[in-house]
């Protein structure tokens, strides 16, 4: 999953992109407004973490603008100790959610995972396909009683099928949400990383759960083909 961190203090919002990093997520970082604003509108981001006060353009105006322009990705501020009215400013102007400064990363983490359920309507940190589960805060995943151990890059390959799942993602999309700005894009690697997941996760079981949708791309559902 990739998210866009827009946040002045260099230093925070560099903890918060490695940190994010750490955890397998793709993370594009903006140190003022405008240039946070421009990413909103031109990356294919899950989650936009957004502090409120900014040089060049506030959270608040980026997130008043983004919803005019029908951008409707999840957005987590990030407000200042004591100031509950960006908090009310903030969700009425259409936040997901708030934290305040100073936070702990965990809460982070927890609240973003809660924001990146929500596209898909997921209810639980375990997402279940049949035998298969995927657990988000751990990145465990299961299938029946058998532990299955994945490279990060496959972990976020199917973590992105998962809280996808039932709807066919496009190889573009798929390189997209895994990877930031800084990978140069090659959607042949999907294939690649698909074929090693089937190995790891449908192989030696009857239901297969990874299925290709020739010319579109890949659905991670129960069930045989469509
Ligand atoms: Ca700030």
């Amino acid at each position: 999953m990739r998210i866009i961190i827009i946040e002045d203090e260099k230093n925070l919002a560099n903890i918060i992109k490695k940190g994010l990093q750490e955890e397998g997520y793709s993370v594009d970082a903006a140190y003022d407004g405008e240039e946070g604003l421009y990413m909103a509108e031109n990356i294919p981001a899950d989650v936009i973490i957004l502090d409120i006060m900014l040089p060049k353009m506030d959270g608040l105006q980026i997130l008043k603008t983004m919803r005019r322009n029908n951008i409707k990705t999840p957005v987590l501020f990030l407000t200042a100790k004591d100031a509950v009215l960006d908090k009310i400013k903030g969700l009425d102007t259409g936040a997901d959610d708030y934290l305040t400064k100073p936070f702990e990363f965990g809460e982070l983490l927890a609240r973003l995972r809660v924001l990146l359920r929500r596209v898909g309507e997921i209810k639980s940190p375990i997402i279940t396909i049949e035998d298969l589960e995927i657990n988000t805060a751990s990145h465990a995943v299961k299938r029946g009683e058998k532990e299955i151990t994945l490279s990060s890059r496959e972990y976020a390959i199917l973590e992105y099928l998962a809280y996808n799942k039932d709807r066919v993602v496009t190889r573009t999309e798929i390189t997209e949400h895994i990877y930031d700005e800084s990978f140069d894009l090659d959607s042949n690697i999907v294939d690649v990383y698909i074929n090693y997941l089937r190995n790891k996760i449908d192989k030696g079981f009857k239901k297969k759960l990874i299925h290709t949708i020739r010319g579109e791309g890949y659905i991670l559902k129960a069930g045989n083909g469509l």
